[in-house]
């Protein structure tokens, strides 16, 4: 029997420092758009925080599984994005998502999310969502309050280095007040699905 057509849906990329505020954002399309779009579940190997679930925020793997499933060629992007804790987009992920008839979303890090804008291309909308400020972003990511201090030293560091990233986006949304960011997205989402 010929193996049904797999749709082939299209791929939103919100990607910024840790802090700038891509998961409240992410979070408010998917409770808006949840029947046309589908959250990407990363594979992690960080310890989930606490109210997270596995299968849900993150495919929560050991170190030892996620490097088996790299030697298996079986992420579309992964990086190392803290010293020794890695993240990844499955390829089995979009392919769950497009066969469901829907648009996957992304909340990655900078440099996966380039990365899957030079796999996707046009089917792609990479997204830079940028915080007002560094010392903003640090008092977010202190105001979230899921980091050590050491972990938060790491996390504004590389920050700081990311921020400079945005001109290479799509796109770069302002996230100052959140309302205001949430309805740009809204826009966002609804011209990159109707091209
Ligand atoms: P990211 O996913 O980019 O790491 P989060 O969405 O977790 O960021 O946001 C970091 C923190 O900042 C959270 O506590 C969130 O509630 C808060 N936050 C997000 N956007 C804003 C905003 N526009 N103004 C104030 N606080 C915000
Ligand atoms: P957190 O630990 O705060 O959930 O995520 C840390 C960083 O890793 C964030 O910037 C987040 O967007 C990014 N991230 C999450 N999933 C992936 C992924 O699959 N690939 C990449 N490259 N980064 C990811």
């Amino acid at each position: 029997m010929a193996k049904t057509k797999t749709h082939h849906g299209k791929l939103v990329i919100f990607s910024a420092p840790s802090g700038a505020g891509k998961t409240t954002i992410v979070k408010h399309l998917l409770g808006k758009y949840g029947e046309k779009i589908a959250f990407s579940i990363s594979a992690s190997t960080r310890q989930p925080r606490s109210g997270e679930v596995n299968g849900v925020d993150y495919y929560f793997i050991s170190k030892e599984e996620f490097l088996h499933r790299i030697a298996h060629k079986e992420f579309a992007e992964f990086e190392e994005v803290y010293s020794g804790t890695f993240y990844g987009t499955l390829r089995s992920e979009i392919e769950r998502i497009w066969e469901a008839g829907k648009h996957v979303i992304f909340d990655i890090d900078v440099e996966g999310g380039l990365h899957l804008k030079r796999i996707y291309k046009k089917d792609a909308l990479a997204i830079f969502v940028q915080p007002p400020s560094l010392e903003v972003l640090a008092e977010r990511l202190y105001g979230r309050g899921t980091d050590s201090p050491e972990k938060l030293k790491e996390r504004i560091a590389k920050a700081d280095r990311e921020l400079a990233y945005a001109n290479k986006f799509d796109v770069i949304l302002k996230n100052d007040d959140l309302d205001t960011a949430c309805s740009e997205a809204e826009q966002l989402l609804e011209n990159f699905l109707k091209s």
